[in-house]
C-alpha cells in the first residue's frame, strides 16, 4: 500500500488567470519544506496537491511532512490517504485494512465518496452505500450516523487513482508566500508581534524580522527569546531573515536630551520605525508590520498612531489593530508562540518609559522636540548600518 498526502488549495483557486503563479509559489514552498525528508513528488491538479513519497526515507517521514504541510499557507485542508486502483473490490479491501484502527475505535461512521473521475462506473451515492455495507459486515459493532459520525470514511476517485482516508484536517489557509510581496516585521518578545507576522504571512506576505535591543538594559536572554520566537514563526513563514538592531545609543541619547519625558514613548516609536524603514528598503520591503492594537497602551491611541505613521513613508500594516488581547492570545497559542512570549523579559520599549506617557500626543510638539535632538538622525543611521543579520531556520 502506498500512502500519500492529499492537500486542498484554498482561496488561491479563485485567482483566475493568476492562479498558475499562486500554485507555483505553493509548490515551491512545499518542495522546500519536504526537501530534507527524502524524495517527494509534488503536483497539482484541479484544486488538489498530491504530495507523494518516492523513497523509503520519505515514507518514514510522512508524519513530519504532514505536520510541516499544515503550516504552509495556501492549503485549507490535508489528509493522509492510501492510494488504490480504481476498482470497487480493491477499494473496499483497502478501506477495511487501512482504516481498521479507526474503524475499531469508532462507534459510528459514515462513508462519503467523491467522484472527480466521472468515468468510474459507480456514482458517489452508490460507492457510499456499497462500501458502508461492506464495512458494517466486517466491523459489526459499528452503526451508521450520517449527521454526526465519529469517523468519516472518505473515498476520492481521482484521475490517476482512488484515495481512501479517515477525513480531512484543517490546514493553515490563506495565500501562499510570497505572492503578496515582502515586508519588514517589527518583532518584540511580546505576544502581539509574532501573531501580527503570522496574520500577514497568511495573506501571502513574505517577511523579514527586525528586533531592537538595548544592552545592557535588555539582556542576552531577552534577545535569545526573540530569536526563539522568530524560529517558531519561520515554521510558518519559511526561513526568516533576521536583523538585530543595537538600539542603546539612540535610546540613551533620547532619554538624556528630551525635555518632555511624557513624549518619550511616541518619539521612540517614531525612531524605531525610521530605522526599520532604512533596513526595510535595503531588504526590498514595501511595508512595515507591527503588533499594535488600538488603545492597548498609550502609544497605540489614534493620536499616537498618527504621530508614529508620520515618521516615515512606508505603509504600516497592523493586523492586530481591531483584536482584543484574548483574541490575540488565543491565536498565539494556536501558532505555538504563546509559551515563549510569556517568559519574563525586558523589552527596549519598556525601559526608560515615563510614569505618565502622553496618550494624546500632538504632531507639532513631536516635530518640535525632534528638532532639539540634532544627533538623532546620525544615531539612527548608525543603528541601521550596524544591525546584525542572520537567516533563521524553522526549528
Ligand atoms: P508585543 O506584544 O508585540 O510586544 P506590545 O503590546 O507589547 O506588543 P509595544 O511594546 O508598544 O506593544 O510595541 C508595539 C509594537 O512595536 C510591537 O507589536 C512590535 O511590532 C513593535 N516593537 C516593540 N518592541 C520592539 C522591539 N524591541 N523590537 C522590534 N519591534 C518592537
Ligand atoms: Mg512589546
Amino acid at each position: 500500500m502506498r500512502e500519500i498526502i492529499l492537500a486542498s488549495m484554498g482561496e488561491m483557486t479563485l485567482k483566475g488567470l493568476n492562479r498558475k503563479s499562486f500554485e507555483a509559489a505553493l509548490l515551491k514552498t512545499l518542495r522546500h519544506r519536504t526537501s530534507d525528508l527524502g524524495q517527494w513528488s509534488l503536483r497539482s491538479a484541479q484544486s488538489v496537491v498530491y504530495i507523494e513519497p518516492q523513497d523509503a526515507a520519505a515514507e518514514a517521514a510522512i508524519e513530519t511532512a504532514f505536520e510541516r504541510c499544515r503550516q504552509v499557507f495556501g492549503l485549507v485542508a490535508l489528509s493522509r490517504a492510501a492510494e488504490c486502483p480504481k476498482n470497487f473490490d480493491a477499494i473496499s479491501l483497502l478501506a477495511a485494512e487501512y482504516l481498521a484502527p479507526q474503524l475499531r475505535a469508532a462507534a459510528t461512521f459514515k462513508v462519503k465518496a467523491k467522484r472527480a473521475d466521472k468515468a468510474f462506473p459507480m456514482d458517489s451515492l452508490a460507492i457510499g452505500a456499497e462500501l458502508g455495507g461492506v464495512l458494517l459486515e466486517k466491523f459489526p459493532h459499528l452503526q451508521v450516523d450520517v449527521h454526526h459520525p465519529q469517523l468519516e470514511v472518505m473515498v476520492e476517485i481521482r484521475e490517476h487513482a482512488a484515495y481512501i482516508h479517515g477525513g480531512k484536517q484543517k490546514a493553515a489557509g490563506g495565500l501562499p508566500i510570497p505572492t503578496s510581496g515582502r515586508a519588514a516585521l517589527l518583532l518584540s518578545g511580546g505576544i502581539d508581534s509574532p501573531v501580527a507576522g503570522w496574520l500577514m504571512g497568511k495573506r501571502g506576505l513574505s517577511q523579514v524580522a527586525i528586533h531592537f535591543a538595548s544592552p545592557p538594559y535588555t539582556s542576552a536572554r531577552a534577545a535569545a527569546k526573540v530569536e526563539a520566537l522568530a524560529r517558531q514563526l519561520a515554521g510558518w513563514l519559511g526561513p526568516l531573515p533576521y536583523h538585530h538592531v543595537p538600539y542603546t545609543d539612540t535610546q540613551v541619547y533620547m532619554r538624556d536630551s528630551l525635555s518632555r519625558q511624557d513624549y518619550f514613548t511616541v518619539l521612540m516609536r517614531r525612531s524605531m520605525l525610521r530605522i526599520a524603514a532604512i533596513i526595510a528598503r535595503r531588504e526590498h520591503c514595501a511595508a512595515l508590520v507591527t503588533g499594535e492594537s488600538l488603545a492597548q497602551v498609550a502609544s497605540q491611541t489614534l493620536q499616537a498612531l498618527a504621530c508614529t505613521d508620520g515618521a516615515q513613508d512606508l505603509p504600516v500594516l497592523r493586523p492586530c489593530i481591531g483584536m482584543d488581547k484574548t483574541e490575540i492570545t488565543d491565536l498565539a497559542r494556536h501558532i505555538g508562540t504563546y509559551e515563549t512570549s510569556i517568559q519574563p523579559y525586558e523589552d527596549c520599549c519598556t525601559i526608560f518609559t515615563p510614569p505618565h506617557p502622553r496618550t494624546k500626543p500632538r504632531l507639532q510638539d513631536v516635530l518640535r522636540l525632534e528638532e532639539t535632538m540634532p544627533e538623532l538622525e546620525r544615531l539612527e543611521a548608525e543603528a541601521a548600518a550596524t544591525a546584525e543579520f542572520k537567516l533563521l531556520m524553522p526549528k
